[in-house]
This record gives C-alpha cells, sequence and structure tokens, in this order.
C-alpha cells in the first residue's frame, strides 16, 4: 500500500473508487493491482461489489470509511437486500465480508439486460463542477433502471461490462478515460409496473435464492413482499 485512499464521493462505487487510486498512484498492471488491493494475485476488480481485499487494503479503508459503510453505500449490496428482512440482509454482508468473489459469482447473471455500466451525462457536468471530475455512480447501476433518478434522463451504457471479471483482461476505466455520449433524452416509455415484474421475476426469485436465501420461505414469511419492492424502486423512480 503506497498512498492513501482518496475521499470517495458521494454514491460513488467502490469500483470507481479503486481506480481512481491506482491510476493516482501509477498501478496499471493487473498483477499489481492484485498485489496492492487483494487477498490473492489473481483477483481482478469487481464493478459492482469490492472483491477479495487483503488486510492492508481493509486496514487503509477503514481511515477513510467502515467497511460495512462502504458495503452498503457504494455497493450493489442494498439493491440485493432493499426489499429483504434485516436477517437477509445481514446473512449477505457477512458472505460479501467472508468471500466477495464466491457471493458474487453466486448471483445468476442477467440474461435479457444491458450488461455495461452506465452513467448520466448531466450528472458528469455536475460532478465535474462539484468535485472536478466524473465518477461512477452506485445508483446508476441498479439493474433495470434505465433512467437517471436525479435529472430523469435516460442513462448511457458504457463499453465497460459489468460481468465477466475473472476471464476478461480489462484495462483500469475511471468514468473520465471513457469515450463519453452527452446527449440529454428524456423519453421515458418504461413503465414502473413493467420494470417491478421483471424485477419479481428475473432478480428476486433467481438472484435471491441464489445468494443462499429460500425463496419459498420469504414468499410465506412476507406476505407484503411486492409492496416493498415496488416502493424500492419508486425510491429511485420518482
Ligand atoms: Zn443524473
Amino acid at each position: 500500500m503506497t498512498n492513501r485512499f482518496p475521499s470517495i464521493y458521494d454514491d460513488e462505487t467502490v469500483y470507481s473508487w479503486f481506480c481512481r487510486y491506482l491510476v493516482n498512484s501509477g498501478i496499471w498492471r493487473e498483477h499489481e493491482i492484485a498485489k496492492e488491493l487483494f487477498v490473492n494475485s489473481t483477483n481482478v476488480i469487481s464493478k459492482l461489489f469490492i472483491g477479495n481485499i487483503n488486510k492492508d487494503t481493509e486496514n487503509n479503508i477503514e481511515k477513510v470509511i467502515s467497511i460495512e459503510n462502504l458495503l452498503k453505500h457504494h455497493t450493489m449490496f442494498y439493491v440485493y437486500t432493499g426489499y429483504c428482512s434485516n436477517d437477509y440482509a445481514n446473512e449477505f454482508l457477512y458472505n460479501l465480508k467472508t468471500d466477495c468473489y464466491k457471493t458474487e459469482l453466486n448471483i445468476r447473471r442477467p440474461r435479457s439486460e444491458n450488461r455495461q455500466l452506465k452513467y448520466c451525462p448531466m450528472c458528469i457536468i455536475e460532478d465535474r463542477k462539484k468535485y472536478g471530475e466524473a465518477y461512477w455512480h452506485n445508483i446508476h447501476q441498479i439493474r433495470m433502471l434505465p433512467i437517471c433518478p436525479i435529472h430523469k434522463c435516460k442513462l448511457h451504457n458504457s463499453e465497460i461490462r459489468y460481468i465477466g471479471y475473472g476471464r476478461v483482461r480489462e484495462k483500469l476505466s475511471p468514468l473520465e478515460m471513457m469515450n463519453l455520449n452527452f446527449d440529454v433524452e428524456y423519453n421515458t416509455n418504461e413503465m414502473l409496473d413493467k420494470i417491478v415484474e421483471y424485477a419479481i421475476d428475473r432478480y428476486y426469485k433467481q438472484d435471491i435464492k441464489d445468494i443462499g436465501i429460500d425463496y419459498l420461505s420469504i414468499r410465506k414469511e412476507n406476505w407484503g413482499l411486492r409492496s416493498n419492492i415496488i416502493s424500492f424502486y419508486k425510491r429511485y423512480w420518482y
């Protein structure tokens, strides 16, 4: 660990934060990245979670933000637990802390969705004004969410895929180094109901089961599940 981590920006993904740290530290090669941040020399950066970080990284992160807050507010943790009970959320948090890669690999991959990291052209302009640079937002990566909840314009897909880590050798990709599309579109045809239906079918039934939670037992216990999911998505929709 050569340098201190910078401050993490509001709603910034861990991936984005790690990219900024590594680029500023002059660390580009994969084996150097793994040595710097992770337990195993074959580990690569996780786009949506945190990866199996080593003890030095953990200590250095804790100087800026607690691991728990980092996982809760800067990874997809809240999407996978937003409509689960506290017990399920805690179990997922424990699994992420214990073996993030295994937990992430166990989450079923979306079949018919876009699999790229997304960004909002308006957020980029505002972030550059506020922080001097743009970054990957966590909230934009919510699956099936096609619109920036802040600006209500369409999110653009980047060329960075968020799946396939461990197979694809990729360069570090801070948002500022991407080819960016600044077109702003407000054509919001996607209906919330459709998204919720999709979420229940594709996301809840499969993914939550895949992280080791029994779907049927939740179904019996949580009659309010559907309304929980709707309110979860509405939070980011309106
Ligand atoms: Zn935005």
